[in-house]
C-alpha cells in the first residue's frame, strides 16, 4: 500500500452519550504536512484531535497512522502516544519540577534513557524552543509563553512522528502569542508533521498545506488556505471567516 497517506482519517464518527459530536469526518495528511482544523467552539476540533491519540475513542470509521490501524483494539495506546506528541491550551507542567525536569521526565520514565541522557535530550529541546537560559526555572517563574514552549519541548523530547496542537496560544496574553507561533513555525520548517487547531488565521494561512473547516462535527469544506480563505465554496465557511477576521 505505497499510495497510503501518512495519516488517514476516514469517516470518523463519535458520540458522547446520545450526542453525535463527529459525523463521518475524513481528511488525510502526508508526512511533513501541516493541517489546520478551524471551526466554531463546540464543533468537534478537540475531539477529532483526541481521537488521533486515543484520548477519545471514535466509535466508527478508521484512523491510520503510518500504516498502523490506530483504532484497532490491539493497538498499544502507550506506544501510540509516544509517537504522537500533543500540546494543549493549558500548560500542564509539573509545578515541582524545573523546565529541564519536566522535559526529561518522559525520556527517562517512558523511553528508559539514563538520567544524564534524558537531561541532555531535554536541554537540546529547550534550546530548540529558545529556553536554553531557563533550564532550571520552575513553571511559576516562567511566563505563559515560556511555559507553553516548555510543553512543546516536552512533546518533542519523545521524538514524535506527528504533533497535535490544540489551541496552543488561546490561553496566552496577546504579547506572548508570537513566541509560541515562532516555535511552531520553526517546527514546520524542520519538516514536522503537524495537525493544529488554532484561531490564528495568519499563521494558518502562512504554514498550512490544508485547512479543514469543521462545523457541528462535520467537515464543511477543506482545501489549501488560498482557496479556503480567498474563495470558499460554502456560504457557511464564508460566514465563519467573516466573523473571526
Ligand atoms: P471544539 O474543540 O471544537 O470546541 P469539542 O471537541 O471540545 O469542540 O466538543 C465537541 C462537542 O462534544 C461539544 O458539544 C462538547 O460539549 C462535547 N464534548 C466534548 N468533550 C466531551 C466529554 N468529555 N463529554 C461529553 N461531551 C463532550
Ligand atoms: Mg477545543
Amino acid at each position: 500500500m505505497t499510495d497510503e497517506s501518512f495519516l488517514e482519517v476516514t469517516d470518523v464518527s463519535k458520540w458522547y452519550g446520545d450526542e453525535q459530536v463527529l459525523h463521518d469526518v475524513s481528511f488525510e495528511m502526508d508526512r511533513g504536512d501541516v493541517t489546520v482544523l478551524i471551526g466554531p467552539s463546540g464543533s468537534g476540533k478537540s475531539t477529532m484531535l483526541r481521537c488521533v491519540n486515543r484520548l477519545a475513542e471514535a466509535q466508527e470509521g478508521s484512523i491510520r497512522l503510518d500504516g498502523e490501524d490506530v483504532l484497532a483494539p490491539s493497538t498499544d495506546v502507550d506506544d501510540l502516544r509516544r509517537e504522537v506528541g500533543m500540546v494543549f491550551q493549558g500548560f500542564n507542567l509539573f509545578a515541582h519540577l524545573s523546565a529541564v525536569g519536566n522535559v526529561a521526565l518522559g525520556p527517562q520514565r517512558v523511553l528508559g534513557l539514563s538520567k544524564a541522557e534524558a537531561r541532555d535530550r531535554a536541554t537540546d529541546q529547550l534550546e530548540r524552543v529558545g529556553l536554553g537560559n531557563q533550564l532550571d526555572s520552575y513553571p511559576a517563574e516562567l511566563s505563559g509563553g515560556q511555559q507553553q514552549r516548555v510543553g512543546t519541548a516536552r512533546a518533542l523530547a519523545m521524538e514524535p512522528k506527528l504533533m497535535l496542537f490544540d489551541e496552543p496560544t488561546s490561553a496566552l496574553d496577546p504579547e506572548l502569542i508570537g513566541e509560541v507561533l515562532e516555535v511552531m513555525h520553526d517546527l514546520v520548517e524542520a519538516g514536522m508533521t503537524m495537525l493544529v487547531v488554532t484561531h490564528e488565521m495568519s499563521f494558518a494561512r502562512a504554514v498550512a498545506d490544508e485547512i479543514v473547516f469543521l462545523d457541528a462535527g462535520r467537515v464543511v469544506e477543506r482545501g489549501p488556505p488560498e482557496q479556503l480563505f480567498e474563495n470558499p465554496e460554502k456560504e457557511r465557511t464564508d460566514r465563519f471567516l467573516d466573523r473571526i477576521a
